[in-house]
């Protein structure tokens, strides 16, 4: 989903697949990466899960 006006939304680049994304989760180490997920649903995209492994999850 694209927004028309850009508003100051904090984006970072995923440290695992590169996209840039305002949907992320930030770790410990300052790594950030994308997390897309609907309240009650599983993640549709979950890069932290997928760099550490599912350990995370
Ligand atoms: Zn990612």
């Amino acid at each position: 989903m694209r927004k028309r006006k850009p508003k100051l939304v904090t984006q970072y680049k995923c440290d695992h697949c590169g996209t840039t994304t305002s949907s992320f989760v930030t770790t410990h180490k300052y790594q950030h990466f994308c997390r897309i997920q609907t309240p009650g649903f599983p993640a549709d995209k979950d890069c932290m899960a997928d760099y550490f492994g599912t350990k995370y999850i």
